[in-house]
């Protein structure tokens, strides 16, 4: 506690800024300023005793509301003025900038004394600061004040009483009844704090020990008053003005004190639950605010609030969003659980519960005009979506089947799907489900889990944000079910129009009404789709194209289409028919098209290259670059930012296009497909090449590409009459192979393979079949005839003609059995350059729905046994047969 202290007539003075040190108060302050460093430095740091120091209120000049006298230091000034303004030109100010600051001194201050002080680290400009722990002893006033070097000292005169004319003051009644005043007051206060702080009665001995007049300082410096009072008190020189001011001020606090614990125990009593939660609220953000981590959640949650308001969900879903919206609410954003249950609330707030895209009036002579033009060929597939079209204008609501196109890739099944949304003004939404094994992939995971999410269905809906869109099922067929569950059953709900109206899905896990949506399937093959999913569909078939076909589609869609991607146009490039002919035969051997638009799409690639790098591409006015330069320069070197100029270009738009214009377009010639596609892929004297020796004969097989020509290999070699099979074969296929060889080596002599039946073909011998494209698996019936064709031309060791394939499944006793899939093996075949076809005879109806084009250029041959087939395999028929036992 500040006992009396003898002051030295001048003092170093530091400025306190807006603020007051009383005596008896301690304040600690960081000196950063040039001038108060250097202060602190030589008056406190560098001397063995700890000094004294001046500190004297300041104020900033746009704050004075009294103007009094300009004074420059170094000028005496009274003690009547009680604030004096001094111009000072402050060189050491902030930044070291020139400028003229105005300080307002006030005329009193306090003495301070060190209690602590430390010296911050020195920075690498060799600046250093220091934390000060001040105690104010006692008043002085100022008397004339001056620089010393770069801060202000004052000649100083205290303004204490001495000891003789204080024990005179306290004989003085008035100075008696204010002291007893104040104490009761003071002692009040402290007994309020101590209640509401619990703390024990330390401050209650300073009333006993401390002097009244120096405790009217100590306890107006505790509380929180303005600048202009801390002043006036300050300027209370007088011990009885300060205990009346001190008085007044320690009765205002605990007058403040009472009445805010009155309203909080009022408003404590009237608050509903809701209306706390509301201000613990305010508060809450208030702290954060202050913590710096207010990170606008709060106004986050209120935009999902609005959001979800606006959502148009049903009243139970509604009731179910707003319950766990209140749960969102009371968690903390740090809160494990808060993120998952946000997301969900976002996800209940983006579906589209009523949003519907309106749906034009149906025209169907635009809805078929647009098929038309979108799609070449498919008569069938497209007036069975014409119908479709029609029974939807007349009953809007009617539960049609559900439409699947199956067929190999790049037939267009998706462009399909996509040109009936586009006819009835619907959003489209594609869904893969290729490879999909777990049923949680359609119907979501359910919230426990960690990551979990929606399904695609659900999530498809969010994307497209109406409920009424068209959504295509693609690959229906590549669904598979294992332990994670059956998609194929979860698509059976979806499917169903008396279940889908409450789709469940396991994430959202309120019901989500999917009537409006219109479904279309995709599928490679029907085989593969669970019988109860494809008794809801209606299968349309796409077969693949003939290479005319493709041509057509080529020259009519795909060329025009894949320049416009490229920015091109037949004015830069063209590809002659002859040239997409070669691309047909050469470089793709698919059912669809899909390859070939890639090709079609290199080539154009290889013309926008050779476009868009030609020199004189834009001709550009000759001083153009130079301005552009010097402007730019010019800029950079002032540091600014580079701004956009309109540059006068000197050239029109007109002249620009003109300057892409080439002399004459582009054309493809031969050449130039071997330089962008490299080699060719395919040629049709691959057939003839591979049958070239004996073994070897020509299958078709249906997969997922459409159909295929399929070699089988066969050889011997010495062995104990093992049968070697090899290339990825599935059961049927060994069983095939199995059937294949018994039934040659019963048939060995009449097929001339050996002299008499007795004689056994395997003697010393192994035999081994192989089916090359060993990489790709293969399983099913219909190679038995291929296989038979080459077992017989090993062992009798002649060739098979190379202008045919067959297929057909053949039994034990040689009856040729129909096979599926005629279509595309016979466009397989023909796609490979094949002539003639050995087919089932039973399989002669399917002919119907091969392309007339394609049959007239094939020779069709019918088989009922495995001897017809052998009779036409062979040059020259089965000259080695005889009459047929059986
Ligand atoms: P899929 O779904 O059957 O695999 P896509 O619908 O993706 O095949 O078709 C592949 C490409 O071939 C698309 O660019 C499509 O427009 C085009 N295409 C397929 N068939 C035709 C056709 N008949 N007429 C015009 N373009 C077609």
């Amino acid at each position: 506690m500040a006992e009396s202290v003898e002051l030295p007539s001048r003092l170093a003075i530091l400025p306190f800024r807006n603020k007051v040190l009383l005596p008896g108060a301690i304040i600690r302050i960081r000196c950063t300023s040039l001038s108060s460093v250097k202060l602190v430095e030589q008056e406190l740091w560098q001397r063995e005793e700890k000094g004294l120091i001046g500190i004297l209120p300041v104020r900033d000049a746009a704050e004075t509301t009294t103007v009094g006298p300009m004074l420059s230091p170094g000028s005496e000034f009274g003690e009547r003025s009680s604030k004096i303004q001094v111009g000072i030109s402050d060189s050491h100010k902030v930044d070291g900038k020139n400028q003229q600051e105005v300080i307002h001194w006030h005329t009193r201050g306090v003495a301070a004394r060190a209690l602590h002080l430390s010296r911050g680290v020195e920075k690498p400009s060799g600046r250093v600061t220091y934390t000060v722990v001040l105690e104010g002893l006692c008043r002085f006033s100022v008397q004339e004040l001056s620089t010393r070097g770069t801060y202000y000292t004052a000649r100083i005169a205290p303004l204490d009483m001495t000891k003789a004319e204080m024990e005179q003051v306290e004989q003085d009644p008035d100075f008696i009844a204010l002291s007893r005043q104040f104490k009761v007051t003071a002692t009040e206060l402290i007994s309020v704090l101590e209640q509401k702080q619990k703390t024990g009665g330390r401050t209650k001995v300073l009333l006993e020990t401390v002097p009244v007049h120096k405790l009217a300082d100590i306890f107006v410096a505790s509380f929180e008053i303005s600048f202009e009072e801390q002043l006036s008190m300050l300027d209370s020189v007088d011990v009885k003005v300060r205990l009346s001011k001190a008085t007044e001020l320690v009765d205002r606090h605990l007058q403040s004190i009472r009445v805010a614990e009155k309203i909080t125990q009022k408003v404590e009593g009237q608050l509903s639950k809701s209306q706390k939660e509301f201000l613990l609220r305010q508060q809450m953000r208030a702290i954060k605010e202050e913590l710096g981590d207010n990170d606008d959640d709060e106004d986050d949650v209120a935009a999902l609030e609005r959001k979800m308001q606006s959502a148009g969900m049903p009243p139970n879903i509604w009731k179910h969003a707003q319950r766990e919206l209140r749960r969102l609410k009371k968690m903390q954003p740090q809160q494990p659980g808060y993120n998952s249950s946000r997301v969900y609330l976002e996800l209940l707030a983006d579906l589209p519960w009523q949003t519907v895209s309106e749906e034009c009036e149906l025209d169907l002579r635009a809805a078929k005009e647009s098929l038309d033009s979108d799609h070449y060929g498919l008569v069938k597939v497209k007036q069975r979506i014409i119908e479709y079209l029609a029974v939807r204008k007349l009953k809007p609501d009617a539960r049609g089947p559900v439409l699947c196109f199956v067929g190999p890739p790049g037939v267009g099944k998706t462009s399909l799907a996509s040109s009936i949304a586009a006819a009835l003004g619907r959003k489209f939404v594609r869904i893969s489900l290729g490879g999909v094994k777990d049923e949680a992939d359609i119907r979501g995971h359910r919230r426990t889990y960690i990551g979990s999410m929606p399904g695609r269905l659900i999530d498809g809906l969010k994307r497209v944000a109406v409920c009424n869109p068209v959504i295509l099922l693609d690959e229906v067929d590549k669904t598979g079910s294992d332990v994670r569950g059956d998609p194929a059953s979860a698509l059976l709900e979806v499917l169903d129009p008396e279940q889908n109206k409450t789709f469940n899905d396991h994430y959202l896990n309120v019901p989500f009404d999917l009537s409006k949506v219109i479904f279309v399937a995709t599928a490679n093959r029907v085989q593969p789709i669970p019988p109860p999913l494809l008794d809801r569909m209606e299968v349309i078939e796409l077969p693949g194209y003939t290479p005319e076909e493709k041509l057509r589609i080529a020259m009519r869609h795909l060329i025009p289409r894949v320049l416009d991607q490229h920015g091109l146009s037949s004015e830069f490039l063209r590809i002659p028919e002859a040239m997409v002919k070669l691309v047909i035969q050469r470089y793709t051997r698919e059912a669809g098209v899909r390859n070939l638009e890639r090709n079609l799409a290199a080539l154009a690639r290889a013309a926008a290259v050779r476009v868009a790098s030609k020199d004189n591409a834009m001709p550009l006015s000759k001083d153009m670059p130079r301005l552009g330069a010097t402007l730019l320069e010019s800029r950079l070197a002032d540091g600014a930012e580079v701004e956009m100029e309109v540059i006068p270009m000197g050239v029109s738009n007109h002249e620009i296009s003109n300057a892409f214009s080439v002399a004459s377009p582009m054309v493809v010639d031969e050449a130039m497909l071997e330089k962008v596609l490299g080699p060719p892929r395919y040629d049709d004297r691959e057939t003839a090449e591979r049958v070239a020796t004996p073994g070897v004969s020509v299958g078709l097989v249906w997969t997922a590409f459409g159909g295929e020509v399929q070699f089988v290999e066969a050889t011997a070699m010495a062995g104990k009459g093992d049968l070697h099979l090899t290339g990825q074969l599935g059961d049927v296929i060994k069983e095939s192979a199995q059937i294949a060889l018994t039934w040659v080596r019963a048939r060995a002599a009449d097929l001339k393979l050996a002299s008499t039946d007795e004689i056994n073909l395997l003697e010393g011998r192994d035999i081994h079949i192989h089916f090359p494209a060993g990489a790709v698996p293969k399983d099913g019936p219909s190679a038995g005839v291929t296989l038979v064709t080459a077992l017989v031309s090993l062992f009798s060791q002649r060739r098979v003609r190379a202008d045919t394939a067959m297929t057909g499944e053949m039994t034990l006793r040689g009856l040729v059995l129909p096979v599926g899939g005629v279509k595309d093996k016979v466009l397989a075949a023909h796609r490979y350059g094949i002539k003639r076809v050995i087919l089932p005879e039973r399989n002669l109806k399917d002919l119907v729905e091969v392309p007339p084009a394609v049959l007239a250029s094939l020779e069709i041959l019918l088989a009922k046994r495995m001897e017809d087939v052998l009779e036409q395999a062979f040059e020259g028929g089965c000259p080695w047969r005889q009459h047929s036992k059986l």
